[in-house]
């Protein structure tokens, strides 16, 4: 029996919802998320900034300019805002996260910040500005992982999805900000992934990429990354599987038998090295050697000699000698990877030290090293 007490008015009340993303593609995923809890709460999606009542602005904060690119849009915000003065602009995701209440003061001042990890809580957050306040949570959660929420498909190019497995990570590399402003490592129930993936099949979806900090660490009761996978692969061999990312120092051979035993498994791992160098491997705290990355990468070709393998780069790290360098240049010689991320970690303040800027090189080869 429904008790009426509890029952309280959509706060919606049909006004337009406008969310703009930056940043990875777990962002991309929590906006879906975002639009899915507004939606049951009466608000409306709109892709045009223009009719919008409420903006929510989703961040990154990986590297320095992509915070610099949020203040720029927090100036042009308040363009609007003179337009339309009952306009709520909020901030969430990872700048959130990391700047919390800092973002409702100043010129640029917010209405609404929420964490990653707070977006349930985003009607109650909206009420408190409406009402003249300002609606602020950043805490971070143990559990949290928005398992029973379908997230509402944004980009309408009904295809390829993204599905979110986990949140946070527990890795801790020393230039890494995301376990500060993602938390914890938490895996979402393999049951409601697996229906997720069934319905986005039923829905003629024909690619799903499983998406993690570090998805090869994933385990729900005695359900890990290889069983989870299978089971997704299971669902028709007419949908395609990708997942990303994977940490070296957890990929095991099972994920591997899997990954050949089902040919609807796209014969592709993104594998973030990171460096070439023993050394600089440790500074970065990657919990791997340069052998024991080789090996891995071995153990892939062994089991399917087609997989193309991608990767992520430093260069410049702090420490990071001439011999140290030319170790990542012969590492990616020996690997011959499909492309690379590059990073240069020079162009950022020390305590962001994890600069990125992206240059893919097409496809190694000893000609072009
Ligand atoms: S594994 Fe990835 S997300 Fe986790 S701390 Fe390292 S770089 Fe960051």
């Amino acid at each position: 029996m429904i008790n009426v007490n509890n029952l309280r008015p959509l706060t919606g009340d049909g006004r337009k919802l406008f969310i703009e993303t930056y940043g990875c593609q777990m962002n991309v995923g929590d906006s879906e998320i975002v639009v899915a809890i507004m939606q049951k709460e009466g608000y409306f999606y709109t892709d045009r900034i223009e009719e919008a009542d409420i903006i929510l602005i989703n961040t990154c904060s990986i590297r320095d300019n992509a915070e610099q690119r949020i203040w720029g849009r927090l100036t042009e915000m308040r363009r609007l805002r003179k337009r339309k003065p009952t306009l709520l602009v909020g901030v969430i995701g990872c700048m959130a996260e990391r700047l919390k209440e800092k973002l409702t003061e100043g010129e640029l001042a917010v209405d609404i910040v929420a964490g990653p990890d707070a977006y349930r809580d985003l009607p109650r957050l909206v009420r408190e500005a409406e009402g003249g306040g300002k609606g602020v949570n950043t805490l971070l959660s143990q559990e949290e992982t928005y398992a029973e929420i379908a997230p509402v498909r944004l980009d309408k190019n009904g295809v390829s999805a993204y599905i979110a497995i986990m949140r946070g990570c527990n890795n801790f590399c020393s230039y890494c900000v995301v376990p500060y402003t993602r938390g914890r490592e938490r895996s979402r129930d393999a049951a409601t992934i697996i229906s997720e993936a069934r319905s986005l099949f039923e829905n003629g979806y024909r690619e799903v990429t499983l998406l993690g900090q570090n998805v090869n660490s994933y385990r729900t009761g005695d359900v890990n990354f290889p069983a989870l996978l299978k089971a997704v692969a299971e669902i028709s061999p007419l949908l395609r599987v990708r997942f990303a990312t994977s940490h070296p120092k957890d990929m095991s051979d099972e994920l591997l038998e899997v990954m050949a035993s089902m040919p609807n498994i796209c014969r592709a791992i993104h594998l973030p090295a990171q460096s070439g160098s023993t050394v600089m491997l440790e500074r970065m705290n990657r919990k791997y050697t340069r052998q024991w990355y080789l090996d891995r990468v071995k153990a892939i070709r062994h089991y399917m000699p087609d997989c193309a393998i991608t990767t992520d780069l430093i260069a410049g790290f702090t420490g990071e000698t001439e011999e140290d360098h030319k170790q990542t240049l012969s590492l990616m010689e020996e690997v011959g990877y499909e492309f690379a991320f590059c990073s240069n970690i020079q162009s950022v303040p020390a305590h962001l030290h994890n600069a990125t800027w992206v240059t893919t090189y097409p496809k190694m080869s000893k000609r072009h090293v």
